[in-house]
């Protein structure tokens, strides 16, 4: 490991008893500033350059896939695929409730009606048990989320999928890295999203990829990411001009972005090893505690390999998940809760979401917690969080 990069992964905490915790900071490799040079440097700085295509590269050597395309965001690389299943106005996609909103928005900017579905009170991940009935002849398409990165139960869900004639999405926000009986996450679907916004594992500020299983979908993909034009041939030297062939938008990043993002991926093994240490080191000291207060702990089934995305609380009810925000921060500690229900936000509403739709998200929604989780959040801090939850009187 660099000398640069053992200091942002384990930095000296010289004030660990009073210092402020953030629940998130951006944790730079070290190699980022020398790789954005680079890109500098070789005059390229438009999207598709040297950088991009190092990424591309190693996301599909790691998930064994015929093709990654770097996106602006997970946002748009949810647009492309609703763009790829050409989704139309009254089409129907499956989501959880629990999740981002980019997972279900990206579907109804092309006028597709969301139907939400509960999670399983385990992994918090969409519960392919209620698959079946939310089926209509208008559904084409299932987006599963891995909550955290742990898998969501991928052969029932595609099993389901296949029955039904429908596409699986995943919205692999969380989940690079993960595996489910030694797949990789991000495998399972037609196609797959993940999101290098500042807050996962892997960041550029913001940024994003389209993950591509299905060949059938690679060409267009090219195309819709490039203005609707045959740009890519072109610059591959199969075509002598390029020119408009389709509809499409601007969703690839700049090198720039690409350069940064390379030299997180490229530290991946230090990047995974910090964070596994922090998630165990949760895990271990939280145990004992939690079950002598009725607070849930991240349950990771067998044969989910998860990548140390989050780290969460599930207290017992609202007014304890509150009580224990407020208590962190007076001990400057930032907590922060997570997903309030989408079928019940006001969006969610105008589509017919009612209180009750989904009762283990609105029961999970009020009562979970996620602590800091950070590459470079180290182990006196993790102490003193760990002291300061054991102090809690609800
Ligand atoms: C972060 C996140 C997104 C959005 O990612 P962006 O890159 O910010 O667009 C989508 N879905 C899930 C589950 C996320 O956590």
């Amino acid at each position: 490991m660099s000398k640069s990069l053992q200091s942002t992964l384990r930095p000296d905490v010289e004030d660990a008893g009073t210092q402020f915790i953030p629940f998130n900071r951006f944790c730079p490799i070290g190699t980022e500033f020398a790789y954005v040079q680079q890109a500098i440097d070789q005059l390229h700085v438009s999207g598709d350059g040297p950088f991009t295509r190092k990424c591309h590269r190693i996301l599909e050597e790691l998930l064994g896939v015929p093709k990654v395309l770097l996106t602006t965001s997970c946002t748009h690389a949810l647009e492309m695929a609703a763009l790829l299943l050409e989704i139309q106005p009254g089409d129907e996609v499956i989501v959880p409730s629990f999740t981002f909103v980019s997972t279900v928005n990206a579907f109804v900017l092309r006028g597709a009606r969301p139907v939400f579905a509960d999670i399983r009170p385990d992994t918090l991940n969409l519960n392919e048990a209620l698959l079946e009935q939310l089926i209509s002849p208008k559904t084409k398409t299932i987006i599963p989320v891995h909550y955290a990165g742990v898998s969501c139960q991928m052969e029932a869900i595609t099993g389901i999928s296949e029955r039904h004639g429908l596409t699986v999405i995943e919205d692999n926000a969380h989940g690079l890295i993960g595996r489910y009986r030694g797949r990789p996450l991000g495998t399972f679907g037609a196609m797959s999203t993940l999101s290098f916004h500042e807050t996962k594992n892997f960041a550029c500020g913001e940024g994003g990829a389209l993950v591509i299983n299905d060949p059938r979908y690679i060409d267009r993909a090219e195309i819709i990411r490039e203005k609707g034009t045959n740009r890519s041939r072109f610059f591959r030297g199969q075509i002598d001009k390029y020119t408009w062939v389709d509809v499409g938008s601007s969703y690839l990043p700049s090198d720039i972005l690409a350069a940064i993002l390379y030299a997180q991926l490229e530290a991946r093994d230090e990047v995974q090893a910090a964070r596994s240490r922090i998630w165990e080191y949760y895990d271990v000291h939280l145990k004992p505690w939690a079950s002598g207060q009725g607070v849930g702990l991240p349950i990771v089934p067998e044969g989910c390999e998860h990548p140390f995305h989050m780290y969460y609380l599930l207290m017992p009810t609202l007014e304890s998940r509150q009580a224990l925000i407020a208590h962190l921060k007076t001990r400057n500690i930032l907590s922060v809760f997570h997903y309030l229900p989408l079928h019940l936000s006001e969006m969610g509403r105008r589509f017919g979401g009612r209180p009750g739709d989904c009762p283990v998200t609105e029961s999970v929604s009020d009562r979970l917690v996620r602590l800091p989780f950070y590459n470079s959040l180290a182990e006196p801090e993790q102490a003193r969080i760990i002291e300061a939850l054991r102090s809690f009187q609800p």
